[in-house]
């Protein structure tokens, strides 16, 4: 190695350590180190390592790792996997009793939220050597759907959630009127027939409708009606007697039953009265002895309520925790406006790359344990509502790829490249700098090849750019049509920009969808939310699987969509 070429190595070594900047003397001591004859030339080497320390320092970061790589790929360290961050201890949890639940509503599909709150309750669970409830919320049979309880339990599968138990609130009906006729009979609730808009406006004032004051046998008489069909919908519903005066509305006297025409999913239409979600998740809290309930701020205000209902049949209250209701920044999670995006013709379906959905994380090349890192750092036990940026979450998925993604030469806007006396041949290169675990890959070449028109933007001619891996050639005629160039000695250095290529002949049409965020601010939507971008990859390309997740060199992590038409999906830089 040419003593140059030995600063060099040691000063991008040197900078990458610390963000960027290489330090002289340190630079020195390494070369000093690998060659102690150099001991005694220090004066002489001084210049010369300042020049290359203060070049490498102009330089970006991926610039000194591109040029690393070649250089002395031993020297790239790629940072391992993420450490598992321990959680803050859960108050009254003992050991081996601990019971949570995952409590999805399948009315929609999974998202982030869901998965958050999934890996939440389920990691306390595993520390205490508790037990998990997967326990669908779908007492509203005009909401649920079948494919949205297969949403969920794929999605906790994606994450590596296991539950030790599964259920259907609508499975427990029954079980529900039994514990309203008590509360009806203790003389807690009421069947009330007051319109909608008239039980809005006396809750609202804090006054009691002319309902509340019927005597026992009276509800009960009515309750048995709502059954027998003498009550259509929306005409008689039961209400708990809470607290008309209480800050806290949902005490308001609420609705706990109600009439539905409208067949349920999996029950059918067996049933047409049914609970209200606080009653039915109160009772199946109970039901399930979940000793701890994790959810975000906006459930607070429910907590009353459903330890309310809890002690009136004698059932124990668990205990809340709840964290910061959490946003994505651009991105909206909320079903009403995915849907308008969707009806609007700017996506196509759910598990598009730029919906929070859990499958469109999945297309787009997030990764589960970056999820699961994201949760357990991020989440925050308090009150405030937080935006988070996507950024975070793409480095700590970044951390994972780095190390196992292979890579492969992609020039995105291709623009012909001729070089002059470069004879044809053969290079074999690795698919990783550094994990020769993903093995040497092959590519041959003839004078002629494809680089990226954003290389060519800032050629000059009699430039001399690299051809990463094989060969320096100098610019004669740097049109943004096609480049003309010369075969030049020499191998990577400093002042040389090296960029991919691909073989004119031998290369493959891709294409790649880069997914943005889908509103600008508030809720603008973003006209660039979905660019594509065309371009030829190596050939090697083909061996790529659906679903693998590789790299494209200075353009991004990208999952392959679809082998058949060559889709990729850029996952982030
Ligand atoms: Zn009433």
């Amino acid at each position: 190695m040419k003593i140059e070429e030995l600063i060099l190595k040691w000063a991008l070594k040197n900078a990458l350590d610390h963000e960027g900047r290489a330090y002289q003397n340190a630079v020195l001591s390494k070369i000093i180190r690998e060659d102690p004859s150099l001991k005694t030339r220090i004066k002489e080497l001084l210049p010369t390592v300042e020049e290359i320390v203060n070049q490498v320092n102009s330089m970006s970061i991926d610039k000194q790792k591109n040029l690393l790589e070649e250089l002395a790929p031993e020297l790239l360290v790629y940072e391992k996997k993420i450490e598992e961050k321990k959680l803050p201890p859960l108050p009254d949890a003992v050991r081996g009793r601990v019971v949570t639940r995952l409590p999805p509503e399948p009315s929609g599909y999974m998202h982030i939220g869901h998965a958050m709150s999934g890996l939440l309750n389920y990691a306390y669970a595993r520390m205490y050597d508790g037990k998990v409830w997967l326990r669908f919320e779908d007492t509203d049979p005009r909401k649920v759907k079948l494919e949205y309880y297969e949403s969920f339990r794929k999605g906790y599968k994606w994450l590596k959630i296991e539950w030790d138990y599964e259920k259907n609130n609508s499975e427990d009906i029954e079980l529900f009127y039994d514990y309203a006729e008590k509360i009806i009979e203790l003389g807690r609730a009421y069947v009330c027939f007051c319109p909608h808009e008239k039980i809005k406006s006396l809750r609202r004032k804090g006054l009691e409708c002319e309902h509340r004051s019927q005597d026992i046998d009276e509800n009960l008489k009515y309750w048995k009606m709502m059954h027998d069909g003498r009550f259509r919908e929306g005409e008689a519903i039961v209400r708990l007697i809470g607290d008309m005066k209480s800050q806290n509305t949902t005490m308001r006297d609420p609705a706990i039953f109600r009439i539905v025409e409208h067949s349920h999913p999996i029950v059918g239409a067996r049933y047409h009265v049914w609970p209200l979600y606080d009653f039915a998740a109160s009772i199946e809290d109970g039901v399930c002895n979940i000793t701890h309930i994790l959810r975000t701020s906006e459930f607070a205000l429910r907590d009353e309520l459903q330890n309310y209902i809890r002690d009136l049949v004698g059932m124990s209250n668990p205990t809340y925790i709840e964290y910061s209701r959490f946003e994505f920044k651009g991105t909206p999670v909320s079903k009403r406006k995915l849907r308008a995006i969707i009806e609007a013709g700017l996506a196509e379906r759910w598990d598009d790359p730029r919906f929070p959905t859990i499958e469109g994380l999945r297309r787009r090349g997030i990764l589960p344990e970056a999820v699961k890192e994201f949760t357990l750092t991020q989440t925050g036990f308090s009150y405030a509502k937080r935006e988070y940026d996507w950024s975070l979450l793409y480095s700590l998925n970044r951390k994972i790829l780095d190390p196992i993604a292979r890579r492969f030469f992609f020039t995105p806007s291709p623009v012909k490249l001729k070089v002059e006396e470069l004879e044809p041949g053969e290079i074999t290169i690795p698919y990783h700098p550094t994990n020769s675990s993903l093995g040497m890959r092959k590519i041959c070449y003839t004078d002629e090849f494809y680089i990226s028109s954003l290389d060519v933007e800032n050629m000059k001619d009699r430039d001399i750019i690299r051809l990463k891996y094989l060969a320096n050639v100098k610019i004669v005629n740097a049109s943004k049509y096609e480049v003309i160039g010369v075969r030049s000695g020499g191998g990577p250095a400093q002042n040389i920009p090296i960029i991919q290529w691909v073989p004119l002949h031998r290369s493959l049409k891709v294409k790649v969808l880069v997914p943005d965020i889908l509103y600008l601010d508030g809720e603008k939507v973003n006209p660039e939310s979905l660019r594509i971008i065309e371009g030829y990859a190596e050939e090697n390309i083909v061996e790529v699987k659906v679903d693998e997740i590789v790299q494209f060199e200075r353009f991004g992590f990208c999952r392959c969509d679809s082998t058949i038409d060559r889709i990729f999906i850029k996952t982030h830089d």
